[in-house]
């Protein structure tokens, strides 16, 4: 603003500073000595926290890994894309840091972004709760869509996000996937989406399950175009997001460790009364029996996925000409 030219560049404070001819300041160029007598030599200054100097940690500096149980620097897990330098665990990944990671910079148009869920069956707690996620992630729900470029692929993306309401799918995530899956059909482009969910949003009912079918209805006139979709699974992954659109794809992958599955094992164990295996519900199992086709780590994940859309587009291609 020009009427603040002291807070302008460095380069151009020099010339805009602020003069008022008539308009000179009476304050004193220092503060007068206080009128009250100086008291400060009579008495003995008390120490400020009372005993020897703590060094003080800030909250949060550190976490514990709960594979290795390691201690980690929180600014060099984020550094090494919150994978544990000890032991290779994958932590969580906000949406917004994994559309980072996957899309070229300044490659990415969200679709969107303002779509917020309405209180459809006034069930209790249902708006309150949606405000707070929202403050609490800077997003207006669980998903982020958007058309992008990866490396020499433009690609259609939605990526899922844990930390808003446990990534669950309501009316805004099914509708969001389904209108940047129709985008990519729309335009020829795969469609890549990154799943974490805790299932579907109860507080939105039969309206949650219902996008269940929406999206894999989309998923099928995508499919029809024969483009590719590949469906990245991360930790966790369960219920109905599973049961819809992330195990529809060409091509299922996931990270290391993340736990995938429909109900979860609790539940199961319940239910069938019978003693779970090891490593029951986790990627490398579901890996062993068929389910997931690769297990990319985070660092990888890029360059894996533009050469695996390589192939899938090149097949793409060959198959519309062949009509
Ligand atoms: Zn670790």
């Amino acid at each position: 603003m020009s009427e603040r030219p002291e807070k302008s560049d460095k380069n151009e404070t020099k010339f805009f500073t602020r003069r008022i001819p008539g308009v000179e300041s009476k304050e004193p160029m220092v503060t007068p000595p206080s009128s009250a007598p100086d008291q400060s030599m009579l008495k003995k200054p008390k120490p400020v926290s009372g005993g020897p100097k703590k060094r003080m940690i800030a909250e949060g500096t550190f976490t514990k890994c709960p594979k290795c149980k390691e201690t980690v620097f929180r600014k060099e897990l984020e550094a090494n894309l919150n994978v544990c330098r000890h032991c290779e665990h994958h932590f969580m990944l906000t949406a917004w840091d994994r559309v980072h990671l996957l899309v070229d910079e300044d490659s990415f148009e969200q679709m969107d972004a303002d779509m917020s869920s309405v209180d459809v069956l006034e069930f209790p707690g249902y708006l309150s709760k949606l405000e707070a996620n929202q403050q609490k992630t800077g997003m207006k729900d669980a998903v982020i869509t958007g058309l992008g470029q990866m490396e020499h692929h433009r690609i259609a993306l939605g990526v899922m996000d844990f930390s808003f309401n446990g990534g669950s799918m309501g009316s805004v995530v099914g509708e969001k996937l389904t209108r940047v899956i129709e985008k990519g059909t729309e335009l020829g482009l795969p469609v890549i989406i990154c799943s974490t969910s805790g299932g579907a949003r109860m507080y939105e009912g039969m309206f949650s399950l219902m996008q269940m079918a929406k999206t894999c209805g989309a998923l099928a006139y995508h499919g029809k175009r024969k483009l590719p979709f590949i469906s990245l699974l991360t930790d966790p992954t369960m219920a109905g997001v599973m049961a819809s659109f992330a195990t529809v794809a060409d091509l299922i992958i996931a990270e290391p460790g993340a736990r995938i599955g429909f109900a979860g094992p609790r539940v199961i164990k319940d239910t069938t009364k019978a003693d779970l295996p090891d490593g029951f519900q986790t990627a490398e199992f579901l890996q062993d029996r068929g389910l997931i086709d690769a297990i990319v780590p985070r660092k990888e994940l890029k360059e894996q996925l533009a050469y695996y859309l390589d192939f899938m587009m090149a097949g793409h291609r060959s198959a519309s000409k062949a009509g």
